[in-house]
């Protein structure tokens, strides 16, 4: 309440400094998720004496940060991550950008960073795109992974609600994750670590989630595998896949299929790409709005799921697939889990895909790319 009277993001407000040295994008097979960024990005500063400033459009390149400055003292940092796309005819489109802005005041919230006006930041990240859209590969799959981060800059030590904030907006072009159709992942199912624990913070998108994970993500990679499987609890539940959520399909006894991801209780960070595959998955259920290709007996739960369920239901054939779901791989389909020592395999289609991922993929990626119109996909 004692900032409602300070502005809020105001778009009208928006200054653009173009580069005087544009580059020349790099061709699209050069491209390493997350190396290239586009000749601009937006920034909009806060604090708690003014409120939200002038957004401004400038040339990609340093922040300037004093030593002191809090972020780099308690990773006051929060990020989302979405993707623009751009169809055959150059139509540049965001897929449920709504969503990433109400996550990521869901973040701010809980670091005690400051919120703003979703709808506001799209407008200006809108701009930014259309300033820097031929940085999108023409190539199908190719799209521009956008980077919206707010960080504390507050120039003192001592942890409290920081008093000035830095909003930035960075852009990356960026390859289809599977160029070569879809290779099943191998998973190393963690024991050593947990991703997050009931009252933390894993169902907020917080820089601190992320850096406690590569040592566990570095195992599994000694181990032999892709990625690594947060479980959680003495009953080894599973939460997430690396930094995607998590489905798993089982054959119940009634031969229908019934597609399981574990439900939202503050552990999970609350996907995008989850909640699409959900309504998807429930709208052909419900009959609403059937999907090509899906089976009609399917079941939709969000319910917990432990490590002895899928290792009963690959011993018995009644696993079906296992994947994960993210904006970066959209779907990622899982062969094997390594834990306490075995191998529990889980089955794959022929083109890696399982039969209720690959129509839904279909689906999703068909609303991403604008081949198959939604109102989640909203034009720049
Ligand atoms: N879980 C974690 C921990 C993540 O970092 C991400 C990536 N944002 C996801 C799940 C998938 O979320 P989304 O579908 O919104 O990309």
């Amino acid at each position: 309440p004692e900032f409602t009277s300070l502005p809020d993001i105001e778009p009208a407000r928006l200054e653009i400094v173009k580069t005087q040295s544009p580059r020349l994008p790099p061709p699209a097979s050069d491209l390493v998720f997350g190396h290239t960024f586009t000749d601009h990005m937006l920034t909009i500063p806060w604090s708690a004496r003014i409120g939200w400033d002038t957004p401004k459009i400038v040339p990609y390149g340093p922040l300037s940060l004093l030593p002191s400055s809090s972020i780099l003292h308690y990773a006051q940092t929060i990020f989302e991550g979405m993707k623009a796309y751009r169809d055959e005819k150059g139509k540049v489109m965001l897929f449920r950008p709504d969503m990433n802005m109400k996550r990521m005041n869901s973040s701010a919230q809980r670091v005690a960073l400051p919120t703003f006006n979703g709808d506001a930041l799209i407008h200006l990240i809108k701009e930014l795109i259309r300033i820097d859209k031929h940085w999108i590969p023409q190539q199908t799959g190719y799209s521009l992974y956008v980077r919206p981060t707010l960080i504390s800059t507050e120039a003192a030590i001592g942890v409290h609600p920081p008093a000035d904030a830095l909003l930035f907006v960075i852009c990356s072009p960026v390859g289809p994750y599977y160029s070569k159709g879809f290779k099943p992942v191998g998973l190393y199912g963690t024991t050593e670590y947990v991703r997050a624990a009931p009252g933390g913070t894993g169902a907020y998108k917080l820089g601190v989630n992320y850096a406690p994970g590569v040592v566990a993500q570095k195992l599994a990679a000694k181990l032999g595998y892709d990625q690594n499987l947060w479980l959680y609890g003495p009953e080894h539940h599973l939460t997430e896949v690396g930094t995607m959520n998590l489905f798993v399909v089982f054959k119940t006894e009634d031969g229908s299929l019934e597609l399981v991801t574990p439900p939202l209780d503050g552990m999970i960070l609350p996907g995008v790409t989850r909640d699409s595959v959900l309504e998807l998955a429930k709208g052909h259920a419900s009959g609403q709005h059937k999907i090509p290709g899906l089976g009609d007996k399917l079941t939709v739960s969000e319910r917990p799921v432990t490590m002895k369920e899928v290792k009963d239901a690959s011993q018995s054939g009644r696993l079906v697939e296992l994947f994960g779901t993210g904006t970066a791989a959209v779907i990622s389909p899982v062969d094997r889990i390594g834990y306490l020592g075995e191998d529990v395999q889980i089955p794959t289609g022929p083109d890696g895909m399982g039969p209720v991922s690959k129509p839904i993929w279909q689906e999703l990626v068909g609303r991403q790319i604008g081949t198959i119109p939604s109102d989640w996909s909203v034009v720049v």
